[in-house]
């Protein structure tokens, strides 16, 4: 099987692909009921109603719904769509749809194709299997899909597909888009009135989101070859290659042409979909790339980034790759993470983390730049369990990831602006941004934050990038988080300004005297240094930073009463819908690692120990035919010593999977949630590495031909 699959992936030649047109702008958005299908289908009050419900969250009524679906279905049609289906993110990560078609019968022998109103607000699919943590018991299958109309409905194939909210009958959020609007929506007010104190033109503020999607491909006859990456997403033994990522040399090198022409043709379907796809590249590890959106609304960003993920998956098979959007598919190299570059907008077109060039008198930055680190200071556990999951886990704090510690980047310039500000001197304010000067080539402006890497949560610019974001997540849960407590933290801003000028404070003198008090309260959250050091791990315990490893633990944070007051004080989840997330995300954990270790168990016993017990027996044969030739010993020590040690991991391994095994079904007794996850993360997987070390040192021992997976070098090195 394996020298087949590679057989088979050495003779792939790059797949040709087609462009709708030379321009993109030409075919841009062509799949997307937008402006352009609105104006022509559409009547004025129809596109008035739906601008209206998304800019200022005006309701549309059901006759005018009626005459939007009208028009939807028409446009729908047009670009071959015979059904349509309400497209939502429950909480298991994926996006689920399910498809109703337009047709419908009138006789024996004649149909129409209808869409009405009703269908296009409202949608009861039979969700019992999705995961509600308990809220709807499956006899009383009622969740309900609701029409979101500030994300564009599209077509994909030939449905149209309507992007919704997910709630249960009794009227509880059971996915991420329902919360994620109502932080969004909460941010907007809150920001808003914080920058009333500074500008009274200001109405509406937005919270923008440019998402960097890493990911891995392989050639898809390899990964049919590992039971463990078509099953687990990840490889669950394997020797790394001697070449990896040491030399970086793949990091930006030139784009192999069959990754090249994937690359091309999942952004052609990406900018058909109105997804704002901007950049390609290479990214650190062999087989690793990049790429990237031009920054989105948060809302419209999160809908896009899971459509790409969805269409990167679909081109993919054209193309015989497969992406990888697991966490950490390779042991030994890069993981692949989301970054989720965020910032807040007003409608004056005001960037509020922009520093502009003299950020220590610039009021306005430092009033938002400063509650984002005091925001994240505050509720660090709650971001760290927003992008907590069973495979981000075995990404984070790995080969260049951020750890589990949640600190925040500035860079040298900002830090000295803040450490003025809190002292009241000027040291910092005219350390504006250098310029690099080449002969030659034009005047180079330098980014006045310099990059750091290895921080979670870095400033970079005039944004935040929230990097421990894993590779497959929904990035709504982390900017649930951010946009909750960003709002939660101005609202308590406002409040104590307020405070301070009934007192007789001027507004200049509150705002600085609040802000000061905050630099000092949350300055340990700062953090220049190397995050990827062990010093890092022994300084931040120190000062008090929480470094939570375990999944179970992290998610924890969601319901002690500090994490829950700042949802339900605002309305954005309530207690039950807390616990009902909680409880769905451990059992998420639960079962991603109960399916490894079956996965694991299966192949250590089929494929592993066979292929090493036939090498054993081989030469155990050669070392018996030496023997019988009066050969002496020495000259067959070699296979005896091969076989004995051989052996030896076997014996690792096959008492280990025991071992794993009666570990899992205690674990499986186990009724409460909680204590379940524990035990698969306390126990169960602690034999992951133990039998791995074993596979791994068998696969440097076992004659190559008698080796049955697709090795670390096959992999990784997509041509
Ligand atoms: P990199 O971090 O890899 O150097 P960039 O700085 O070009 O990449 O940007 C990465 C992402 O950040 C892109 O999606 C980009 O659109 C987005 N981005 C840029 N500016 C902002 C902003 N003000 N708010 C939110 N996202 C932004
Ligand atoms: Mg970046």
């Amino acid at each position: 099987m394996r020298f087949k699959a590679l057989e088979i992936a050495q003779n792939r030649q790059p797949v040709k692909v087609e462009f709708p047109s030379n321009k993109i702008s030409d075919y841009y958005g062509a799949n997307v009921f937008g402006e352009n299908a609105m104006r022509q289908y559409l009547g004025k009050e129809a596109i008035t109603a739906i601008n209206d419900a998304r800019t200022d969250g005006t309701k549309i009524d059901r006759k005018m719904a009626d005459i939007i679906a009208a028009g939807m279905k028409q446009w729908a049609m047009s670009k071959g769509a015979s059904h349509y289906s309400h497209w939502f993110q429950p909480l298991t990560g994926a996006t689920a749809e399910k498809h109703d078609a337009f047709f419908e019968p009138v006789d024996a022998t004649s149909a129409i194709e209808r869409f009405q109103g009703n269908a296009l607000v409202q949608q009861e699919p039979d969700a019992s299997s999705f995961p509600s943590g308990g809220i709807r018991n499956t006899f009383e299958a009622r969740g309900y899909t609701a029409w979101d109309p500030s994300s564009p409905a599209f077509v994909i194939g030939r449905t149209l597909c309507i992007p919704t909210i997910f709630v249960s009958y009794t009227g509880e959020a059971l996915d991420y888009k329902a919360p994620l609007l109502k932080s969004l929506h909460f941010l907007d007010t809150a920001a808003t009135a914080v920058c009333q104190l500074f500008d009274t033109n200001v109405n509406k503020v937005t919270a923008s989101l440019g998402i960097e999607q890493e990911y891995f491909l392989v050639d898809e006859a390899l990964y049919f070859a590992r039971p463990d990456l078509m099953l687990t997403g990840r490889t669950l033994v394997g020797y790394s290659s001697a070449k990896g990522q040491q030399l970086e040399d793949h990091y930006f090198g030139s784009i192999p042409d069959r990754v090249m022409a994937y690359m091309m043709d999942f952004e052609t379907e990406a900018h058909k979909h109105g997804i704002p796809l901007k950049t390609r590249h290479n990214e650190v590890a062999p087989g690793q790339f990049e790429c990237a959106p031009q920054f989105e609304e948060v809302n419209l960003a999160v809908d896009h980034n899971q459509l790409l993920m969805d269409l990167m998956d679909k081109v993919a098979k054209r193309h015989h790759f497969k992406v990888l959007l697991h966490e950490k598919p390779f042991d030994g190299i890069n993981g692949s993470g989301k970054h989720n570059n965020w910032s807040i907008i007003t409608n004056t077109g005001v960037n509020l983390l922009s520093p502009g060039n003299t950020p220590l008198n610039n009021q306005l930055f430092l009033t938002f730049f400063i509650n984002v680190i005091k925001a994240v200071d505050e509720h660090a556990d709650l971001l760290r369990a927003s992008i907590a999951s069973a495979s981000n886990e075995y990404r984070l704090g790995a080969n260049e990831a951020p750890p589990s510690i949640i600190s925040i980047f500035i860079g040298s310039q900002l830090t000295k602006v803040l450490d003025s500000f809190e002292k009241k001197n000027q040291d910092g304010a005219n350390d504006t941004a250098g310029a690099i000067d080449v002969n030659k080539i034009p005047e180079i402006l330098l980014d006045n934050t310099d990059r750091n890497r290895t921080s979670p949560f870095a400033f970079t610019g005039n944004k935040f990038e929230f990097r421990a974001v894993g590779s497959q997540a929904n990035s709504a849960s982390p900017m649930i988080v951010l946009n909750t407590i960003m709002a939660d933290r101005l609202v308590q801003f406002k409040a104590e300004v307020d405070g301070l000028m009934a007192k007789g404070t001027s507004k200049e003198d509150a705002i600085n005297e609040v802000l000061r008090r905050y630099v000092s309260e949350s300055k340990k959250i700062l953090f220049e240094g190397n995050g990827y050091s062990d010093e890092w791990v022994v300084e931040a315990e120190k000062r008090g930073l929480s470094n939570i490893k375990q999944v179970p633990n992290a998610l924890a944070a969601y319901t002690t009463p500090k994490g829950m007051e700042v949802f339900t004080k605002n309305n954005i989840l309530n207690e039950r819908e807390i616990h009902a997330r909680y409880e769905i995300l451990l059992e998420n954990f639960i079962k991603k690692v109960q399916i490894e270790s079956r996965v694991l168990g299966d192949i250590a016993n089929t494929n592993i120990i066979p292929a090493a017990i036939g090498f054993q027996h081989k030469l155990s044969q050669s070392a018996a035919a030496m023997k019988e030739l009066g050969l002496p010993a020495e000259s067959y020590k070699v296979a005896i010593d091969a076989i004995t040690e051989a052996a030896g991991y076997i014996n690792t391994i096959k008492t280990s999977v025991y071992k794993m095994v009666e570990e899992r079904k205690v674990a499986n007794k186990m009724e409460n949630h909680k204590d379940k996850a524990n035990a698969y993360s306390d126990k169960v997987k602690d034999y992951f590495d133990i039998i791995r070390e074993a596979s791994d040192k068998l696969e440097r021992i076992v004659e190559d031909s008698y080796w049955p997976l697709p090795k670390y070098r096959e992999l990784l090195f997509v041509k």
